[in-house]
C-alpha cells in the first residue's frame, strides 16, 4: 500500500466497488482518476468524490488516460480483458487488479474467501451465520455484502471478514491472501469472459496462490480440478467430501455428517435441501472448525438455515404444494442440481436469455419432472429438451407470469413447484433477483 502514495491510480468502472476503491485509494494518498463510459451525470456521489480530490473522465475510455502514467489500474470485474483500454494497460505492463486485491492489503482480521462455479453465496452466508451463532464478530463482503475494500477497513484483528470472490475478481489479484480459502467446485463457465477453460481454472486457483503454511485451504476432494489445485497449495489442506467418510476434514456417509471422522449431525437435521447444498454445508463446517466454532452453533444454524433468497429458496406451501424460487440457477448445471434436490414430482418453470446453450444436457435430470412450463427466449429449445426426456406435459408461454398461471394447475398436493430457469434473466428482467421477486409475486397473486 505504500507503493501507491503520491502515485496515479486509474479506477476503471464506477459501480459500487469502484467508488469504494476510489475512496480507499485517496485515503492512502494516491492520485485517483475514475474512468467510466457513462456520462458523469449518470454517476452517483461524483461531487463528494471530487471534493476529496478524485478526477473523473467519463463518456468513454480515451487513450489519453495513460498520459498521467498510472502505476496501477483497479478494474471493475465486469470489464472484459479484451476491452481496448485494458489491453493497452497490459501492453504497457501496468498491473490490472480488482478491488479484492486492495481489500487483502489492508484487512487486519481474518479474511475468509470463498469461490467456486456454484454455491459461493450459500456457503458464504452459512459461514457467516455459523461464526455469528458462536458469538464471533463477522462481516460479509462481496455479492451479498458491501464491496470487499469497504468492509476490509472495518474488520478488527480479532474479527472475521467473509468474502465471496468470483473468477472475474480473482483474475485481477496479485498478492491476495485470505487466511482461509474455500474452493467448492470448478465447472466450465464464463467462457465468454475467460476465453479458455484454462484461464477460468487458473483464475479460480488464484484464491490459493499466496497461501502459506499457516493458512488453510478448504477444498472439495471429489472435484478433480479442485483437487489438482489443492495439490499445488502450500497451505494446510482441509478436504470435504459428500461421498465418503474421510479421516480428516468434513465428510458425509450414510446420512451422517462427520468432522475429523467423528459424527457431527444427521443430514435429516439439515434444513437446506439437496446434495449440492450438503457440499456447501461441509465446506462451511470445515471452514468454521478452523476457528474453533462450537458444534452446537453449527447445528443450530443448520437446523434453521433454509437458503439465501433466490437460491432454491423455499417460498411457501400453497394448498399442499411446496413452492421454491431458484432464480439464481442461471445455467444448466445449477438447474440439474436443483432438480436432484427433490424426491417428489416437480413442475418446473424454466427459460430466459438465449446464450446458445445445449439444453439436451438437461434431459438426464428431468426424470422427476411431471410437467414443464417454458418461457422467454429459450422457450422452444427447452420444450424440445423436455420432449426428448419424455416429460409428460410441456407448455410454452411467453412471460414468467403466464408460466406461473399455467404451471399451478399442473401441480397436485405434495408436488414441488419450482422456478429454476437454467438461463440468465436478461431477456425479460434486469437481474435474477428481479426475476425471483416477480415469480414470488406471481405466486402470491394466484387465486
Ligand atoms: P453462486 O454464488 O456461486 O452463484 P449460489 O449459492 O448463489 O452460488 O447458488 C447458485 C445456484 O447454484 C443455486 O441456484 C443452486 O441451485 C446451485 N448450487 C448451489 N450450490 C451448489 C453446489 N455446491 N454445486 C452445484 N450447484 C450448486
Amino acid at each position: 500500500r505504500t507503493k501507491i502514495k503520491n502515485q496515479t491510480v486509474l479506477v476503471l468502472g464506477f459501480a459500487q466497488s469502484g467508488e469504494a476503491a476510489a475512496r480507499l485509494l485517496i485515503k492512502y494518498g494516491a492520485r485517483v482518476i475514475v474512468n467510466d463510459t457513462k456520462p458523469k451525470a449518470a454517476l452517483k456521489s461524483t461531487e463528494e468524490l471530487e471534493a476529496l480530490g478524485v478526477h473523473f473522465v467519463t463518456g468513454g475510455h480515451p487513450i489519453s488516460l495513460f498520459t498521467e502514467s498510472p502505476c496501477m489500474i483497479v478494474k471493475n470485474p465486469g470489464i472484459r480483458y479484451d476491452n481496448p483500454i485494458v489491453e493497452e494497460a497490459l501492453n504497457r505492463k501496468i498491473p490490472v487488479v480488482t478491488e479484492v486485491e486492495l481489500a487483502s492489503w489492508i484487512v487486519e482480521g481474518t479474511m475468509i474467501a470463498i469461490t467456486g462455479s456454484n454455491g459461493k453465496t450459500t456457503t458464504t452466508k452459512l459461514i457467516y451465520d455459523m461464526l455469528s451463532a458462536d458469538q464471533k464478530e463477522a462481516k460479509l463482503a462481496g455479492n451479498i455484502g458491501l464491496p470487499a475494500c469497504e468492509v476490509a477497513e472495518t474488520v478488527a484483528k480479532n474479527e472475521y471478514m467473509i468474502t465471496e470472490v468470483s473468477s472475474f475478481q480473482l483474475k485481477g489479484t496479485v498478492q491476495f491472501r485470505p487466511r482461509i480459502a474455500v474452493l467448492l467446485n470448478i465447472f466450465d463457465a464464463h467462457l465468454d469472459y475467460h476465453g479458455t477453460r484454462e484461464d477460468y481454472v487458473q483464475s479460480k486457483a488464484r484464491i490459493s496462490h499466496n497461501l502459506r503454511s499457516d493458512d488453510y485451504f478448504v477444498y472439495n476432494i471429489e472435484d478433480e480440478t479442485v483437487a489438482l489445485v489443492a495439490a499445488e497449495s502450500e497451505a494446510q489442506k482441509i478436504p470435504f467430501s459428500v461421498k465418503r467418510r474421510l479421516p480428516t476434514g468434513a465428510s458425509h456417509e450414510g446420512g451422517i455428517v462427520y468432522w475429523n471422522n467423528e459424527p457431527l449431525l444427521r443430514t435429516l437435521d439439515i434444513a437446506l435441501p439437496g446434495v449440492h447444498n450438503l457440499e456447501n454445508v461441509l465446506a462451511a463446517v470445515a471452514t468454521v472448525k478452523q476457528s474453533n466454532t462450537s458444534s452446537n452453533a453449527i447445528k443450530k444454524v443448520l437446523g434453521t438455515f433454509t437458503g439465501v433468497e433466490h437460491r432454491l429458496e423455499f417460498v411457501k406451501e400453497l394448498n399442499g404444494r411446496k413452492v421454491y424460487n431458484d432464480s439464481k440457477a442461471t445455467n444448466i448445471l445449477a438447474t440439474s442440481r436443483a432438480l436432484a434436490a427433490f424426491q417428489q414430482p416437480i413442475v418446473l418453470i424454466a427459460g430466459g436469455l438465449d446464450r446458445g446453450n445445449d439444453f439436451f444436457e438437461l434431459t438426464g435430470s428431468l426424470k422427476n419432472v411431471k410437467a414443464m412450463v417454458t418461457y422467454g427466449e429459450t422457450s422452444e429449445k427447452l420444450k424440445e429438451a423436455g420432449e426428448c426426456a419424455g416429460v409428460p406435459t410441456i407448455k410454452s408461454t411467453s412471460s414468467l407470469e403466464e408460466a406461473v398461471q399455467e404451471a399451478y394447475p399442473l401441480t397436485d398436493k405434495e408436488d414441488v413447484l419450482l422456478l429454476s430457469p437454467a438461463c440468465a434473466s436478461w431477456d425479460q428482467f434486469k437481474t435474477f433477483e428481479e426475476r425471483g421477486s416477480s415469480f414470488v409475486s406471481a405466486i402470491e397473486q394466484l387465486k
